[in-house]
């Protein structure tokens, strides 16, 4: 006996562990049978109630423990369809105006598919991905009304891309090195936007270090505009007090009432004092591709300009987008300076990693994926004069609304219809303040959960809104008349007048 045979033989590591099926075919079948599935989902999206709670048996069934060993694909997709497909948000139904959220489409739905299956990385490289993701931006810049050679990025959301656009506004106006130096390196910088600023801006001063305290809430006009001589005042009080203001935000659509800040005015304020000027554009901006572009003039003025694909574009989440007017100012904020870029991530002159578009030099994330695909593909599929003809629709809708609110007494409108925007609510006549609100709670409550319609809420002026906001392709005029009719029945119903009582 050789002294190698006293010994048990290890066991033979395993040198292979893939996660790839064992037999494709079943795999096909049950992907086909995903599309066929998901398609009519949704095809019938309307004969659904909008929304409906996750019932308590549902609950329980999605609080497993860790699934240590697998099992087959079909259980876990029947699962998928029993328990998670059910009980959405909604946001694709047609009658969901609630927040700012987005339909989503079917040809998107299909490029999300592709997308995942080629799992690309969208940091830059040499590879077909970067190109498409470049000849969305420039599509987007030329839709926006942004110089060919301005700058642009895919990201998470509005919230990201307008973080996006006040670091660059942060570095180009600060008047220091801020990125060696950071928030101390000079004195504290402010920037202003209206009270109706979405609350964006708080987490991303936060972020920054700049604190909230950063923000100037510059307050509104009756139509919730930005009071632009109170912002001049603003900026010059700071600056006289020794803070070093740096940017200004206009709104192209406020999430409350869709109002737009006069941004040509703003433009030259901002010039006036020397700040940038960037644009939340969030859902506003894409009533440029509408018929009426105007009713957002002056957004392609700005210094930087964020919106969303997956709100107004009816793209699926997520997608925004930033826009620099300087193509400088975008890699300015992010770019490594050229004797700290890490040398795992050093182009070189030949390979995978030659070509200069790289995508992680304009923003946070350096592992991207190819979100592009979906809107070049939705882009080319829908042509943009249908998306605009969708978005001009949902414009159509809101002054629809408007006007049926008008023209019922029992109804009232609480701000001035803007863009995509409606809020209003049920008044009886002489009941007070605090019951009208209350009542208009427990109306809202009731649309929903009846599974009839989805507005969300708002108060403006103390006064409780029941807020509608059209971003979807689906709604048709019916579906504002059900929601008419329901808000009438239920407010109805809750007051014990006669409607009700049928
Ligand atoms: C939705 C919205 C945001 C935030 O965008 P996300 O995509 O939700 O991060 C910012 N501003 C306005 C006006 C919005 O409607």
């Amino acid at each position: 006996m050789t002294p190698a045979d006293d010994i048990t033989p290890p066991v033979a590591p395993s040198l292979s562990a893939t996660l790839d099926p064992a037999d494709w075919g079943p795999v096909r079948d049950l992907g086909r049978q995903m599309v066929d599935d998901m398609v009519h989902y949704l095809e019938t999206v309307r004969e659904r109630p909008v929304w409906q709670t996750v019932p308590a048996d549902i609950r329980a069934g999605l609080d497993e423990p860790l699934p240590r060993e697998g099992q087959p694909l079909e259980a876990v997709y029947d699962q998928f369809r029993a328990q998670v497909l059910p009980y959405a948000t909604g946001n694709i139904h047609p009658r969901f105006w609630g927040w700012v959220m987005g339909t989503g489409s079917a040809t998107a739905m299909l490029a999300e598919m592709l997308a995942a299956g080629m799992n690309s990385h969208l940091a830059g490289y040499d590879q077909s991905a970067t190109l498409v993701e470049m000849q969305v931006l420039t599509w987007l810049k030329a839709l926006m009304g942004f110089p060919e050679g301005a700058s642009g990025v895919l990201v998470s959301g509005g919230t990201a891309a307008n973080l996006d656009g006040l670091m660059a506004a942060r570095v180009a106006k600060a008047g220091y090195d801020v990125r060696e130096e950071g928030a101390f390196g000079g004195p504290p910088l402010t920037v202003y936007a209206s009270t109706e600023t979405h609350s964006w801006i708080f987490k991303a001063c936060e972020a920054m270090g700049l604190g909230r305290r950063a923000v100037r809430s510059i307050p509104v006009d009756a139509d919730f505009r930005i009071d632009v001589a109170a912002c001049r005042a603003a900026i010059a009080a700071d600056r006289a007090a020794g803070l070093r203001p740096f940017a200004i935000v206009g709104n192209a659509g406020t999430v409350n009432t869709g109002a737009v800040d006069d941004l040509v005015a703003l433009r030259a304020l901002a010039d006036e004092t020397d700040l940038w000027l960037h644009v939340d554009g969030a859902f506003g901006a894409l009533a440029a591709l509408s018929d009426e572009p105007e009713l957002v003039a002056g957004q392609e003025l700005a210094d930087s300009l964020a919106f969303d694909l997956h709100k107004w574009g009816y793209l699926p989440y997520e997608v925004g987008v930033i826009l620099t007017r300087s193509a400088d100012a975008q890699t300015a904020a992010y770019k490594a300076p050229a004797t700290a870029v890490p040398a795992y991530l050093q182009s070189s002159t030949g390979g995978i990693s030659t070509g200069t578009t790289y995508f992680a030099d304009r923003g946070m994330a350096l592992s991207r994926g190819f979100k592009a695909l979906k809107v070049w593909m939705a882009m080319k599929e829908q042509g943009v004069a249908r998306i605009g003809k969708a978005i001009q629709a949902n414009i159509n809708q809101a002054r629809y609304l408007g006007r049926q609110v008008e023209a019922d007494p029992l109804l009232e409108l609480i701000a001035p219809v803007s863009l995509n925007v409606v809020c209003f609510r049920y008044r009886p006549e002489g009941m007070e303040a605090e019951a009208v609100n209350q009542l208009n709670r427990q109306i809202l409550i009731a649309l929903q959960e009846e599974g009839v319609a989805v507005p969300s809420q708002t108060i403006l002026g103390g006064r409780f809104a029941i807020r509608c906001c059209m971003t979807n392709h689906r709604s048709r005029a019916e579906d504002f008349d059900i929601l008419v009719a329901a808000v009438r029945r239920i407010g109805a119903r809750l007051t014990g007048a006669a409607e009700g009582l049928q």
